[in-house]
């Protein structure tokens, strides 16, 4: 379980100290409207990074979808809502590169050199592979969820990004990227850069089933973008326990410390203090109804604002898209040069 206090900054000093030093790459994929897990996991990671001067890359992952199933479905209104997302939380445009994974292929040429730097066992045994497939709620997914990792070891190497603001749900991916940028640079000489992974306070904010992670896909999410009445439906309907006194204690009672915790990260305050201000399982709700509906007024205002100008939406996406694919291009120069491979 994490250390890291509620209301701490998450950037570390040495990215603070020089921030023209690093760059930061990090994103989502287009499966549905980005929830508060996604906003106290990394995005606010992300926009304290942007807003420090750090070169920001944020990749929507729309080809990345097809590994975890089939059929990618509406992923063009996926990625419209996510850019609101984006847009509302902070990110900018003319400070972040926000681009899609399918419009940049050099990015994606990186997959087979990186597949070959990994073994089946080792991609066997990683627990982010395994708990997408759980997530996925299928009784088969296709070969390609083998490739996820390597896929994502593309984003993050491909522009020689030094952090990664991610939930922890991905520490395991990252590992594996890590493991692929110093064995590219073993073999054949020094390409990549080895990033290293940015955890925030909030690393796995559960969803209101009060047992597994917030997610897109498992339909127990509390979206940014929920009106206040929706969120309080939500968090009324979350599962937590039957003994009605309220104190903080994750590993045996997950569903009311991560009540606990969202009140916390709403209100600038450590879990078991707000514990102690509570006199029950009703007020537990109702405070945290109040809080997160309080903390996300601002940035769900915007994002009506946002929403109504979609053109935006396109322009921004056809930037970003050519900003990573000049990138990507240098970096496939560098190793095809490097492999002494391809024309
Ligand atoms: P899906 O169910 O489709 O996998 P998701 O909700 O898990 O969607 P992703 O797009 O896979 O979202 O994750 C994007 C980023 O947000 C990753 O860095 C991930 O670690 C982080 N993240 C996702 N859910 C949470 C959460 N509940 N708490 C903290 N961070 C999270
Ligand atoms: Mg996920």
């Amino acid at each position: 379980m994490t250390t890291i206090a509620t209301n701490q900054l998450t950037v570390p000093d040495e990215i603070r100290s020089r921030p023209g030093t690093a760059r930061m790459l990090t994103g989502d994929r287009p499966t549905g409207k980005l929830h508060i897990g996604h906003y106290f996991g990394s995005l606010r990671n992300r926009v304290r990074l942007q807003n420090q001067g750090v070169d920001s890359l944020v990749v929507i992952a729309d080809y990345q979808v097809l590994t975890d199933r089939d059929i990618a479905a509406d992923l063009s209104g996926h990625i419209h809502e996510i850019v609101l997302d984006y847009l509302a939380a902070g990110i900018s445009p003319q400070r972040s590169t926000i681009f899609t994974h399918s419009a940049v292929p050099a990015l994606n040429q990186l997959l087979l050199p990186f597949l070959s730097l990994v073994s089946t066992a080792e991609l066997d045994r990683n627990p982010t592979v395994k708990e997408e497939i759980a997530a996925a709620r299928r009784a088969s997914v296709s070969g390609l969820i083998y490739t996820y990792p390597a896929h994502q070891a593309a984003d993050i190497l491909f522009c020689d990004a030094t952090v990664v603001p991610v939930g922890d749900d991905q520490l395991p991916h990252l590992e594996l990227t890590r493991t692929i940028a110093r064995r590219f640079n073993d073999r054949y000489g020094k390409v990549f850069t080895v990033p290293k992974p940015l955890l925030s306070p909030a690393p796995r904010l559960l969803g209101v089933d009060g047992r597994t992670k917030m997610s897109k896909s498992r339909g127990n999410a509390i979206a940014l973008s929920a009106t206040a009445d929706e969120t309080a439906r939500l968090i009324k309907s979350a599962v937590t326990d039957a003994d009605r006194h309220i104190n903080y204690d994750p590993a045996n009672r997950p569903g009311v410390s991560n009540l606990l915790l969202l009140i916390g990260l709403c209100t600038g305050q450590e879990p078991e203090q707000v514990a102690e201000s509570l006199s029950g399982a009703a007020d537990l709700k109702r405070t945290c109804t109040e809080a997160v509906n309080e903390f996300f007024a601002p940035l769900r205002r915007r994002r009506r604002e946002l929403a109504a100008d979609p053109a935006q939406v396109g322009r921004i996406i056809t930037e970003g898209n050519t900003r990573a694919r000049t990138i990507a291009d240098d970096t496939l120069d560098r190793v095809r040069r490097a492999m002494g491979t391809f024309a």
